[in-house]
């Protein structure tokens, strides 16, 4: 499939500024349904993106797993040490991770961002389970109204992250607004 991949660069949210990677502070973090945690900026547009899937028949509409939202540097090591070793393997891919250059175990384990380099570390990026055939598509035509966009595509269709910072489309602002007035 021929295809313009929506990759825009990020802009974070202002009060990302100086926090830690996976070490956001709890005010910054809301849970997300049916579970996970996001930063509130990612949380409320995935909410109001997730209502537009269920509205139009994609159900269900969910992360991959609660540690495919937001994911504690903790969380990002124990997951990095599983795939990726340091004795190197011929043909292997590779992640550098503190200038130190760690392989892959199999190329049948999911790559993943070194500890700390993740975009879940700053609780922007979240995985869509099932992103392929017609939910994909769903997404590629709905994600960049609710200010998501593709990091590594065509190897990570689900992966997708808040490019939008503390401006929100006009799609998630009416989401919120709908929310105050309930
Ligand atoms: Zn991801």
């Amino acid at each position: 499939m021929k295809q313009n991949w929506p990759i825009v660069k990020v802009v974070l949210p202002a009060d990302l500024k100086g926090v830690k990677p996976g070490a956001l502070p709890g005010s910054l973090l809301r849970d997300i349904r049916p579970y996970g945690r996001l930063h509130w900026r990612a949380a409320d547009a995935y909410h109001a993106m997730r209502a537009k899937a269920l509205a139009d028949g994609i159900k269900p509409f969910k992360p991959t797993s609660a540690g495919d939202t937001y994911r504690s540097l903790a969380m990002q090591t124990t997951t990095f040490l599983q795939r990726y070793q340091k004795e190197p393997i011929p043909g292997a891919s590779t992640r550098t991770w503190d200038g130190v250059k760690w392989y892959k175990k199999s190329e049948k384990l999911a790559s993943l961002a070194a500890p700390g380099t993740s975009q879940h570390n700053l609780g922007i990026a979240v995985d869509i389970s099932g992103a392929s055939g017609k939910r994909f598509e769903w997404m590629l035509a709905n994600a960049p109204a609710f200010g998501f966009s593709w990091e590594v595509v065509p190897e990570e269709p689900w992966h997708i992250r808040l490019v939008t910072g503390d401006n929100p489309t006009p799609a998630v602002q009416a989401w919120v607004d709908a929310q105050k007035a309930v």
